[in-house]
């Protein structure tokens, strides 16, 4: 069968059109500027320079999973998890650009942050118990990529840090988080990346060998850092790095999984009509600081520091979501 557009509705079925693949972090970008949207993920454009945070927040990711992993099978004495974060965020430095901040002005800083994080997760996750739930074959569900396909082409991918046990046998799923500010002691309540992850555990239950979730959690580890002794040997000011009380809360109702899916669903229409406007909102709120990668682009035309980002390969398939009532092209 062709694809034609048919001349009375002038829609394309959407077998025929292109695919549209959405993961949370991408479709947020969309929410946030749909101009900026087209150049990360159109024109695969990014910054000669990457961000601190996000050597920070992977060094991170890679200590706290493996200490997660080797924990569950038991062998968590065989590895030592600080070493890892410094071992990653060493490599990180050595193969990129790092735009360092104020806060974190050096590779040093970063280091020596991190390496208290990282300990006091492990101290956390000891104290409360936890323990990473262990799929069909054994394998300790952590750092799990899973895709569902919300309609034809529409696919969602979300990576999904833990599936953990509580002392009580609760089965949670853990968003773990690096963040300079706590967040608001609500923001778990309506957070869509849980939400999505949720949406994908679900559809990846009998592959997964679960029932399903009984509750979401965002634990946060805080990464400031080591306050700098202070004249005549007394503390510095400050802190230092905290791992957060970690923030749980009911699985989402069908009816909030639903409401995500069809949001997500309007933002794959509007990427496939080309919908790419600018959104600057108010001077109170805009989004066009010098966070904005895209700015001088953006603003001035010059593409300085900006290059073109190596592409992926394609994805596997992926099971469907009924995302019932009327389809949104
Ligand atoms: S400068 Fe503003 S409008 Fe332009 S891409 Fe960035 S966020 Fe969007």
């Amino acid at each position: 069968m062709n694809a034609q557009l048919s001349p009375r509705s002038n829609v394309m079925p959407l077998e025929f059109a292109k695919p549209v693949y959405l993961s949370h972090s991408s479709s947020t970008l969309y929410e946030v500027c749909p101009h900026k949207y087209k150049q990360r993920y159109n024109e695969r454009l990014e910054s000669t320079v990457t961000g601190v945070s996000l050597g920070y927040g992977s060094a991170y990711d890679e200590a706290t999973c493996a200490f997660i992993v080797a924990h569950a099978l038991g062998h968590e004495g065989q590895l030592d998890p600080v070493a890892i974060f410094e071992e990653k965020f060493e490599e990180f430095a050595r193969a990129n650009t790092v735009g360092y901040s104020t806060t974190f002005n050096s590779k040093e800083a970063c280091v020596a942050s991190g390496k208290v994080l990282v300990a006091k997760f492990i101290e956390s996750w000891l104290d409360h118990g936890y323990t990473a739930a262990l799929d069909p074959e054994g394998k300790p569900i952590v750092q799990r990529e899973l895709r569902v396909k919300l309609a034809p082409n529409v696919f969602y991918t979300a990576i999904i840090d833990v599936l953990m046990m509580t002392r009580d046998c609760e089965m949670l799923l853990a968003d773990i988080k690096t963040a300079a500010q706590a967040s608001d002691g609500s923001f778990h309540l309506n957070a869509g990346q849980l939400t999505g992850q949720q949406l994908v555990v679900e559809a990846h239950r009998d592959a997964l060998g679960i029932d399903g979730v009984d509750g979401l959690c965002f634990y946060q580890g805080l990464k400031k850092p080591i306050p700098k002794p202070a004249r005549g040997g007394k503390a510095g000011r400050g802190t230092g790095p905290i791992v957060l009380d970690p923030m749980v809360c009911p699985p989402r109702t069908g009816a909030e999984v639903q409401a995500y899916v069809e949001s997500r669903l309007w933002i794959a229409e509007d990427i496939r009509r080309g919908r790419f406007p600018k959104r600057p909102l108010d001077a109170y709120n805009t989004p066009c600081s010098e966070l904005c990668d895209y700015r001088q682009r953006c603003i001035h035309g010059d593409s300085t520091g900006l290059r073109v980002r190596a592409s992926r390969g394609k994805p596997a398939p992926s099971p469907s979501i009924d995302s019932s009532g009327p389809a949104p092209f």
